[in-house]
């Protein structure tokens, strides 16, 4: 069957590539002038299967960038305060320059005391709360990895921000929440839509900007997209399928995000690029700027 084509899509594959080439060449130079590479510290809670996946993900990604990678895998009868114990000795590693602490960990871990335990200055994955008020305040410091990843994306894109009405369906604190803030920093005008949104329909056909992160495979008609839209979709479910019925939408979006291809690979390449900046800040060279530019967002 024949359809229009009318939407630009989004490469989050190239896009990721190109950061992560500049962070692997940053590092190198890190490790030139300071004998010291930059390090990342995964700490992974129990042996949930897709916890292992991602975790072994960004390991080997960080080896291959040139970033060291440290591990800490704990057992899942481990308590919250052993968890806090192991996190705030990672925090205090001069060696350990980022901390990444799975999500999610066992239901009995309060998760909040553990995600503050990770110092300010090392909080790569943008968990705790004062990386939190940074990203409301529009202030410098670590973003969410997915959210910042779909500010670079928008960036990259040349989409302009400033009075657009950005709809953000689902409002996760690693996903929902923070990718509204930070369009919130960026001027837009920012709705929220969950599960308890009244008439979500009408509000999604109002979207200048649709961002997708609910998690339910094509749950955004294509129809419900307004045309010349720019459409993000962060979902990812299973059988590679989106948030969004990405077929219908395209005729009606003007830029879109495939899923895979779009959205997936920046969460890794953010990750990798506020490893090397916290290193680089740890170690006094200062933040380079070229690795991750969403200074508009932040
Ligand atoms: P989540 O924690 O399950 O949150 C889902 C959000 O969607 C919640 O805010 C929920 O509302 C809302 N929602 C659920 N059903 C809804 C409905 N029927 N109508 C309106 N809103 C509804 O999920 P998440 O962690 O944010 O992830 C969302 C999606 O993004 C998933 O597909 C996930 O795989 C994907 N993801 C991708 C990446 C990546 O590409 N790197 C990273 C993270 C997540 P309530 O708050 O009211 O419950």
């Amino acid at each position: 069957m024949h359809q229009t084509h009318a939407a630009r899509l989004m490469d989050g594959t190239g896009l990721a590539r190109r950061i992560t080439e500049r962070s692997a060449a940053r590092a190198a130079q890190i490790t030139r002038d300071t004998g010291t590479a930059p390090c990342l510290a995964t700490v992974l809670v129990g042996d949930d299967p897709a916890s292992v996946t991602y975790v072994r993900m960004k390991r080997a990604r960080c080896e291959k960038a040139g970033i060291v990678s440290r591990h800490v895998g704990l057992p899942s009868t481990t308590t919250t305060a052993e968890l806090v114990d192991a996190v705030s000795a990672l925090s205090q590693d001069p060696q350990v320059h980022g901390i990444l602490l799975q999500h999610p960990v066992p239901s009995h871990i309060d998760e909040r005391a553990a995600f503050e335990a990770i110092a300010p200055e090392k909080d790569v994955d943008g968990v705790t709360m004062r990386s939190f008020a940074a990203m409301s305040f529009g202030l410098p410091g670590f973003v969410s990895c997915t959210p910042g990843g779909i500010m670079r994306l928008l960036e990259e894109y040349d989409v302009d921000l400033a009075g657009r009405h950005a709809v953000v369906v689902g409002r996760s604190a690693i996903l929902g929440k923070p990718v509204g803030m930070l369009l919130l920093a960026g001027n837009a005008t920012v709705t929220y839509c969950h599960s308890r949104t009244k008439d979500l329909e009408s509000i999604v056909r109002q979207a200048d900007i649709l961002v997708a992160a609910v998690g339910r495979p094509q749950f955004i008609r294509g129809e419900d997209v307004k045309p010349g839209a720019v459409v993000i979709d962060a979902g990812y479910n299973p059988g590679n399928v989106g948030d969004v019925d990405f077929e219908t939408a395209q005729t009606r979006a003007s830029l879109i995000t495939p899923v895979p291809g779009g959205v997936g690979p920046m969460t890794i390449a953010v990750l990798l690029a506020q490893t090397v900046d916290a290193a680089a800040r740890q170690l006094g060279l200062g933040p380079d700027r070229r690795v991750l530019s969403c200074d508009g967002a932040r």
